[in-house]
């Protein structure tokens, strides 16, 4: 018997996603650069399904149905390379790679070209859900060329996470966008983690509640808008007890957050987009303050100021906090959303948001009641300039602003570090507003180095003649 999917590289991420594939029904080809690890796969699940173990890549190309479709699961960067130049040289054409590690887009888009030089099929699909999603049901967004998806999508969509029936899996585009929307994934997981840790981190200091207390808020918050993978496992985090201390677990960890790099990819994509995605760069930036502990730890006892105005109202303030904390998640997902427009206009991916929106309901760690409603405003309009202006998030922010304000000015006011609130209430204004700024900017700009402006009043690009008589000139 043939088998309909091979597996490389079988580690965590590798081997339970083989063992998904197992458990719906597919034959699964092994294949691991060591066999110990495919052995340890089959001698610990090989009864949860049918498996064929092989050691070479000959052995493994040989064992797959045609066409051959092959997941790889390895390291990101070089070793992929390596890995899909052995894979490439052993297929044949019409055969279909699938690189489900995180990759860079950009390297997505390089090897998609290369492979289609020699006549394979190749999927960058982004994977997210973590070692549990990958087993139990994972969203997938796989990228590559459309034909691919005829052999490969069936099998993809009866291993993801499945919501009101639909697969967390659809074809998202060419080349590199199934990576590209990974990474944005990725950013708003940053940015949505970031969010939750500012409103932990004022319960503690501005109500002075202990984590379980605040585990309760996040608990209640789990059965409202909030409702999402994130919010429930805060609250599981904040409940741990450490067994050698007796002290909740998250007094005990080390307050500096590492980071594997897909924030950062994200960030520095939008600086080349030229896409605002300031709650995701805040994230990525407050990870990396916390990280800078020989200077956290050479400023503490800096200034505070004597402002320190306490909220009186524990239960106003826990309100004013799960509505902050609501706006500025649609600020994130907003601009995430503007990225992924941007990078689709960039690339000519022709990507569609809702789709997005639909995926991303189930298996994937910023799963949430909240995609729900971002689905539905791309259904209702799929245009939309900003997610903050479909009629139900502009409702949403309506009613939170107040709240959101409150929040801010308290945070500012006991000193305590609300980055990604306050910046996304910023960013709301800054959008909001009739005039900006900017127009300053575009004068100075003129006066040091003849930028030339444009009138509100008149078309065209004009020059005010600074060093001169002052007088303007068109340009
Ligand atoms: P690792 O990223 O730790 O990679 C280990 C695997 O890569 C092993 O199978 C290893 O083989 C193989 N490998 C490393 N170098 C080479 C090489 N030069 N040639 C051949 N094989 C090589 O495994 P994970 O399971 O954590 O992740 C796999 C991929 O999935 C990564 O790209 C990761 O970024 C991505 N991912 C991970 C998630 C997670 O939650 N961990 C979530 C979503 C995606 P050997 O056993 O012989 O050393």
């Amino acid at each position: 018997e043939l088998a309909q999917i091979g597996v490389t590289g079988l580690a965590v991420m590798g081997s339970n996603i083989a063992r998904n594939f197992a458990n719906h029904g597919h034959t699964v080809a092994l294949h691991n650069r060591s066999v110990a690890k495919t052995d340890a796969l089959i001698s610990e699940h090989g009864s949860e399904g049918t498996f064929i173990r092989t050691e070479t890549i000959e052995e493994f190309v040989a064992a797959l149905a045609k066409p051959r479709r092959v997941l790889i699961m390895v390291k990101a960067g070089d070793p992929t390379d390596a890995v899909i130049e052995e894979l490439a040289g052993a297929m044949e054409e019409g055969d279909i790679i699938i690189d489900g590690g995180n990759a860079l887009y950009t390297d997505t888009i390089r090897r998609e070209a290369a492979m289609k030089e020699r006549g394979l099929l190749f999927v960058g699909a982004g994977i997210s859900g973590g070692e549990e999603g990958a087993l139990n049901g994972p969203s997938i967004m796989p990228g590559g060329p459309a034909e691919s998806y005829k052999a490969l999508g069936p099998l993809l969509e009866s291993i993801a996470a499945q919501v009101d029936g639909t697969p967390c899996c659809t074809h998202i585009g060419p080349d590199g966008s199934g990576h590209f929307v990974k990474m944005v994934h990725n950013g708003i997981e940053y940015a949505d983690m970031q969010l939750i840790g500012e409103a932990y981190n004022l319960f503690r200091d501005a109500l002075g509640y202990t984590p379980a207390q605040v585990a309760d808020v996040f608990t209640e918050w789990n059965d409202g808008d909030l409702e999402s993978y994130l919010v429930e496992i805060t609250a599981e985090v904040l409940r741990q007890v450490d067994a050698k201390t007796g002290q909740p677990l998250v007094d005990v960890i080390v307050d500096a957050a590492e980071q594997k790099g897909t924030g950062r990819w994200t960030v520095k994509a939008a600086l080349d987009l030229g896409v605002p995605v300031t709650g995701i760069a805040e994230a990525v930036f407050a990870r990396a303050l916390s990280g800078s502990r020989a200077q956290r730890k050479a400023a503490v006892g800096l200034a505070s100021g004597s402002l320190a105005d306490k909220p009186t109202d524990a239960e106003q303030f826990t309100h004013d906090i799960s509505r902050a904390l609501y706006a500025s998640k649609i600020v994130a997902y907003a601009q995430g959303f503007d990225q992924i427009a941007a990078g689709s206009a960039e690339y000519d991916w022709n990507l569609h948001p809702g789709d997005l929106a639909t995926i991303w309901r189930g298996g994937c760690i910023i799963r949430a009641r909240f995609l729900d409603r971002i689905k539905d405003a791309y259904e209702d309009n799929a245009e939309l300039p900003s997610l903050i202006l479909a009629p139900y998030f502009r409702d949403a922010i309506e009613n939170a602003i107040d709240s959101w304000r409150r929040v801010v000015i308290t945070a500012a006011s006991l000193g305590i570090p609300v980055p990604a609130f306050a910046s996304s209430l910023s960013y709301y204004d800054a959008l909001r507003a009739e005039r900006l700024p900017a127009a300053l900017t575009q004068g100075q700009r003129d006066f040091f180095g003849a930028h030339t402006y444009e009138r509100t009043d008149s078309e065209g690009k004009f020059h005010t003649l600074w060093s001169g008589d002052r007088s303007e000139v068109e340009a």
